[in-house]
Formats: structure tokens, sequence, C-alpha cells
């Protein structure tokens, strides 16, 4: 069985690589959530950019004058493809986490921040400190009728009790651990009713479906081109300028001043206005352009996108549920999700699993906690795991019917008749 919808091409669909064996087999890459492969039309983007690209904002000459206007132009289509207000800032970073560092270096003085304990560290770790209160996902008590519910009713909670002054509330779009969809506008909603502004970290909703920033009520929001298909190295923070306007340049150099002056015994500067502000150096054109194309590639395909990945997804929970010892991780019990599965298979480790299926099926997962410690080792205890480790599979544009099946065939085979090859555990990672 194919998926019955036609989906934007990938590179590197037909990839072989090495099992333990010596025999090559296609790649099933399951690991779209930790980087997702390059669309076939972001390296068309590339390839036509490539003989162009300039340094931006710094030449006269011809190439420099394209690099600029693609650099430039990539702000608006970064816009469009999120909903974004037009006098909303558009900053490019790294990637989601240099985004979500940039706006917590942004926040005025004393801001009150309240975020959810299940956040990737790229929006947990920049907000610490007496001004953030952190909602656990576990304690609430209306676990067992709604759980999203029960996320807008604890919001409401602490930001009652949060102190007076500027408040930031941080949430993700998608769960990186779980791939639950979060209650966003309803959650922005309730920001708003307590004066509160809000952050979306959209780096696994971008990939999987619309935003539309106006409509969802958010005040900034972050997401990753290497996560949307997109080569690595391009990020992008969006949002309400005032803040970044007031701050100080997250990186100083050229680029952030607008002028430097000599007075002796000291600098100086006069620092740009936002966005290039906090751009300081020299930017990523080709990453930014690469990352521009594959928001257009997504916009002109969600229906098609979306309907392949829950046909695959349902495919994959549902043979995945046939597996002996199979628990899934969840945080809430009544979210729609996009394509991820974290889950821990009884009596095996998860490291142990995700470098068998590596060694003998040529199918890439990921293993760990996914730089989400906290909730990981929560929900792997609460399915009666030991370890804070599990097996994460991910599907998206590049994933076929054959790689799921491949998946759950192989899970059982190593659960029930154990691996075809000796392994041992060097410097804690498992190798054939
Ligand atoms: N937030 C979420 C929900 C993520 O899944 C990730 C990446 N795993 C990040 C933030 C950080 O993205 P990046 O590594 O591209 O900075």
């Amino acid at each position: 069985i194919t998926p019955s919808t036609k989906v934007p091409a990938v590179v590197g669909a037909d990839l072989r690589v090495p099992l333990v064996t010596g025999e090559r087999v296609t790649y099933a890459n399951l690991d779209h959530a930790a980087s997702a492969p390059c669309l076939q039309e972001v390296r068309d983007a590339v390839d036509e950019l490539l003989p162009w690209y300039a340094s931006v904002h710094r030449g006269a000459g011809f190439a420099s004058q394209v690099s600029t206007r693609v650099y430039e132009q990539a702000r608006d289509r970064v816009r469009k493809f999120v909903g974004a207000r037009s006098s909303d800032a558009v900053v490019f970073t790294r990637n989601t986490t240099d985004a979500l560092n940039l706006l917590a270096r942004s926040v005025p003085k004393g801001t009150a921040v309240v975020l959810f304990d299940s956040e990737h560290h790229a929006a947990l770790l920049p907000w610490r400190g007496p001004n953030v209160q952190r909602i656990s996902t576990s304690s609430r008590k209306s676990d067992t009728a709604s759980g999203a519910a029960s996320l807008v009713v604890a919001l409401d909670r602490a930001l009652a009790a949060a102190p007076v002054g500027p408040r930031l509330v941080i949430v993700t779009g998608a769960s990186n651990v779980t791939g639950e969809l979060w209650p966003v506008k309803e959650l922005a909603k309730v920001a708003r009713s307590h004066g509160a502004r809000i952050a979306l970290d959209a780096a696994q909703l971008a990939p999987h479906r619309p935003i539309d920033a106006r409509d969802l009520g958010v005040d900034y929001l972050a997401f990753s081109g290497h996560k949307i298909y997109a080569p690595f190295g391009a990020g992008v923070l969006v949002g309400r300028s005032d803040w970044l306007q007031q701050a100080q340049p997250y990186l100083v150099g050229g680029g952030a001043t607008s002028k430097v002056t000599d007075h002796g015994d000291r600098l100086g500067v006069a620092w740009s206005a936002v966005p290039e502000r906090h751009e300081a150096g020299s930017p990523n054109v080709v990453g930014v352009h690469a990352l521009a194309a594959a928001c257009e590639t997504l916009s002109r395909h969600w229906e098609q996108t979306v309907a392949h990945e829950q046909e695959l997804l349902q495919r994959l929970r549902e043979g995945l549920r046939t597996i002996p010892g199979f628990r899934e991780l969840s945080i809430l019990n009544d979210a729609d999700r996009v394509g991820v599965v974290s889950f821990t298979v009884s009596g095996f480790d998860a490291g142990f699993l995700a470098a068998a299926l590596s060694a003998e099926y040529g199918i890439g997962v990921r293993d760990g906690a996914f730089c989400a410690h906290v909730i990981v080792g929560r929900l792997v205890k609460k399915v009666g795991g030991h370890e804070e480790r599990a097996v994460r599979a991910s599907i998206g544009l590049g994933t076929t019917a054959e790689h799921v099946d491949r998946l759950v065939a192989a899970l059982r085979a190593l659960v029930t008749e154990g691996p075809k090859w000796t392994y041992t555990q060097r410097d804690g990672r498992w190798v054939a």
C-alpha cells in the first residue's frame, strides 16, 4: 500500500546504507523530528542562488545586490508562511535555540515568565530564575478527563498568581517527544486575558501544520530551517518588534551598528534598528533562502502533507501497538499528534533497540531523552520504565509505508527473536 496522496519530493529518497552484514538497503529515515531531509525544490532554489551569493548589505556589486534582495525578500516569505503581522520583526538566527535565546535576552527586566515543564531544552533553559514559573504537566487533577483543557486551566491559574508587570508565556506548538499538539489558540487567549504575551516554539509544528500567528494570537514564534526540509544553519524569530528594539544587540559587530565613533577613551556606538540590530556578522543568505523556499513549498502542499503524515502515523501506531511490551509516551490524553512516536519496550534498552534497528535493518530512529530530560524521565517512569530513555520514530515527507512496515517488522523480530548480531556498550552507546 502506498499513501494515497502525492507530496513534495525530498532529496536522498533512494539513499542506500550498509548493514552490519555488509549488505546495502534503502535508508528508512524515521528521524524527521531531529532534522528533515532537504526538499528537491529547496535544493533547486539553493542551486540557483549559489552562483550569485555574495555579501549581503555590504557590497555595491551586482551579486551583492542580488543576495541582499534575496535575503530581504525572505523576511516577507517567512512572514507569509506564519501569517505574521506586517509590523512583526523577522530576525534570522541560526536555529530555534538561537531564536529563543534572542527572545530571552530581549524581554524587559523583571518580566514574569510562565512555561510548561514539557518544553524542549531550547525553550526551557533560557528561562530560569525567580521570575519563572514552571507548570507541571503531571499534577493536573483533570488528567483523566481532558488533558488539553487542563493545560489552559493551569496556565490561567499560574498567570493569576504572576507578579504585575510584563509577562510572557512560552508554549510549544507540538511536542518533540510525543508529537502532541498543544492548544495554542486557547492558551494564547488566556495569556491575553492576563495581559501576557505568548511565544510559540514552532520547531515541531512548522513542518507539519499551517501556522497563522494572527489567528492563533501568538506574539512571537521561532522555528528552524533544518526541520522544515532545508539544510542546517538558518532559523528565525518572528514577532513584536518593541522589546527587540529596546534590547541590547544579541551579538555585537558589523551590521548591528549604524555608526561607530572614536571618542579617544571610548567608542561611541549607535546600534541599528531591528532586525539588523540582532543580526551582527555576515548573514547566512543561502540558508535563509533555503528556509524561505521550504516555507513556500510546504505552503503549497498542506493538504497532501497532512494526509500523508496522518495516514502513515496511524499505520505506525497501529503496527507498534502489536509489539509485545510496547509502551507509547504521551503527556496529554486527548491531543492530536504530528508524526512523532516515542516509546519504550519493556525489557529492552532504548539505545540497544536503536542501534540494532540501524545495524540490521537500515532504519534511522533516535534514542535518549530528546533534549527534554525532565519530561522524558517522567513519562518513561509513568509507563513502568527505569531508564530515562526512550526510542523516537518520527515521520514526514521522506517517509513511505515501507519504512513504517520495516520498523514494525524489525522491532517485532528484535523483541520476539532477539538480535542477529552481538552488541556491546562503548562510551554509553551500543555498537554492533
Ligand atoms: N524546540 C523543539 C520542540 C524542538 O524539537 C527542537 C529541536 N529538537 C528545538 C526547539 C531546537 O531546535 P534547534 O536544534 O534547531 O535549535
